[in-house]
């Protein structure tokens, strides 16, 4: 009877070997096929990872433009879902607010990581985007190639580095539109809006005259937020969108950011940086 129990174990074993290695080989072909078929995969965190097979979002499209002086960056690839994110929300604000342009600005690199003034950006998850403003008649403000602080009477005169620019005011009414259409998006899962305090209390208060419902005043509440660790974003909006299935099984895509206290133990003790990066394209290791 032992033999029989030992017999039984080792063939237990071994076929549970077999079948994890057939899992494993599955979910490289897969992958394979992902990479061939030109699909976008996010990888690691938004402050440390890659982005494979990038989508570019075209220069301008219905209801947006990304100014030239964005454009001559060239960082403008996101993952699918961002970039379709982008064009849904921005048709949606241009039909229901006729003049309506948005700018982008940053995505990321076409094969993500590190870019240049930015902290995160790295898995093509998320994206910088002007407010919405208007000039001193109530007329749509086009995009130009700053954005200026918002300040407390919600006008804008001063961009860092900049110093003084164009005047435009902070359009509440086409803002509340876009960050709606955001978080009501039944395609793309937005995680996080960065912007100030002062911005996240204008829409809140907005959103509760024009009636939004309970649960997406409480979504608000949870998405739109100040980071701690970077500017107050008064001058623009910084919205990122989650990992998809697909992303965080072959990219090992997560959520948030990799801690920074973490980073820099690793970076102090020489750890090879680019931990999370891997990709599943091997031109992109
Ligand atoms: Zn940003």
């Amino acid at each position: 009877m032992p033999r029989m129990y030992r017999l039984v174990v080792c063939t237990a074993l071994f076929v549970a070997l077999v079948a994890t290695d057939i899992a494993k080989k599955a979910n490289e072909a897969h992958a394979e096929r992902l990479v061939l078929s030109n699909r976008s995969v996010s990888c690691g965190a938004a402050n440390r990872g890659k982005l494979n097979n990038g989508v570019r979002l075209p220069a301008k499209g219905a209801g947006y433009v990304i100014p030239g002086h964005w454009l001559k960056r060239n960082y403008r690839y996101g993952s699918q879902q961002l970039v379709s994110l982008i064009k849904r929300a921005a048709r949606t604000v241009a039909r229901s607010h006729p003049g309506a342009i948005l700018g982008v600005s940053d995505l990321s690199k076409k094969n993500g990581g590190t870019l240049y003034n930015h902290q995160s950006h790295q898995s093509g998850r998320d994206v910088d985007l002007h407010y919405y403003a208007v000039d001193r008649k109530n007329r749509p403000f086009m995009p130009d190639k700053y954005m200026p602080h918002y300040l407390y009477n919600g006008r804008a005169v001063y961009a860092r580095k900049m110093g003084r620019v164009p005047e435009r005011f902070f359009d509440l009414a086409r803002n509340w539109a876009f960050v709606k259409a955001l978080l009501t998006d039944r395609s793309a899962n937005v995680t996080h809006i960065f912007a100030s305090y002062q911005i996240k209390s204008w829409l809140l208060k907005y959103a509760k005259q024009k009636r939004a419902s309970r649960a997406l005043i409480s979504r608000m509440h949870k998405v739109i937020m100040q980071p701690s660790d970077s500017g107050a974003h008064n001058d623009h909006m910084h919205v990122r969108v989650g990992c998809s299935h697909t992303d965080i099984r072959l990219g090992h895509c997560r959520r948030d950011n990799w801690p920074t206290s973490h980073l820099r133990k690793r970076r102090k003790g020489k750890i090879r940086l680019h931990y999370w990066r891997k990709c599943p394209s091997k031109t992109n290791s």
